[in-house]
């Protein structure tokens, strides 16, 4: 009798510690509580494992509170990261580098663009506009609110050339060179730190050439081809249904009737607003 009470104390501090495992992780697992709980209550040699649980406790609570009072410096120091090389064609980028959202219009100024930047105004968002050179003279103020707005310059070729690829360096250089020209003879200083190839046709050459100048080259990740006119619905669905942080938004404010872009902006503009933040890229 004598020997048998060391080993069912043992057996009853292990089916303590077990049963509180159990407990932790299924508390359906009642079958261990009645076994332990009429022992264990009562004698003092449970005492020691015990006395380990509250020397460890005070430690936890010290080591994390140092770092949590640095996070708040985190977010705004990671937010102006800048993008580096793409997911896109030859390494265009295709997100922001941050989690922040990019809307990105493309072959303006056009007529329909007074119309964007007013609805960009009203919901103050910020975006890119990516700009057909040989259109500026014939837009002039477009591209001074477009500036004066705080969004970004995005260089888009002089004639919106598709077989841009099949070009020669010197004819890419000049693609890209009259463009930022015109940009500047009606914004001088305005900085143009974007280049898309026009269909998204980005070569390595194209790429490096635009480095060159001083270009990023931006692809998109969300591209509702609102061009091709699909109805307002159709656009909405497909930038909401798509978009996530970090996302490079394509749409079109130059090219042909962008009624349907700017009533999808209408109800895609107030729904982002609430959920990203927006951003003229960097
Ligand atoms: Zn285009």
């Amino acid at each position: 009798m004598a020997r048998r009470l060391p080993v069912a104390l043992t057996l009853a501090a292990l089916a303590l510690t077990l049963g509180a495992c159990q407990a932790a992780h299924a508390s359906t697992d009642s079958a261990w509580h009645p076994a332990l709980t009429q022992p264990g209550n009562d004698q003092p040699s449970s005492a020691p494992p015990v006395s380990h649980a509250p020397s460890r406790a005070p430690s936890h609570p010290a080591a994390p509170s140092p770092a949590q009072s640095e996070l708040p410096d985190g977010p705004p120091a990671s937010a102006p990261a800048a993008p580096s090389a793409g997911h896109g064609p030859a390494g265009s980028l295709t997100t922001t580098g941050s989690s922040a959202v990019a809307l990105t219009f493309d072959d303006g100024p056009d007529g329909y663009s007074m119309a964007v930047l007013d609805l960009l105004a009203e919901y103050h968002i910020k975006a890119t506009f990516c700009i057909i050179g040989r259109q500026v003279a014939a837009h002039p103020d477009v591209i001074r609110r477009i500036v004066a707005d705080g969004h970004s310059l995005c260089n888009h070729t002089w004639d919106h050339d598709l077989m841009l690829q099949k070009r020669s360096a010197a004819q890419i250089t000049a693609e890209m060179q009259r463009t930022n020209d015109a940009i500047h003879a009606v914004a001088p200083g305005a900085p143009i730190r974007y280049f898309r190839a026009p269909g998204g046709g980005f070569s390595p050459q194209i790429v490096q050439i635009a480095a060159g100048m001083g270009m990023k080259s931006l692809y998109w990740q969300v591209d509702p081809q609102d061009w091709r006119k699909p109805g307002p619905q159709a656009i909405i669905n497909n930038v909401i249904g798509h978009t996530r942080p970090g996302s490079v938004v394509l749409m079109h404010d130059g090219g042909g009737d962008r009624s349907g872009t700017v009533t999808a902006l209408r109800t895609i503009l107030p729904n982002f607003a609430g959920r990203f933040t927006l951003i003229a890229l960097p």
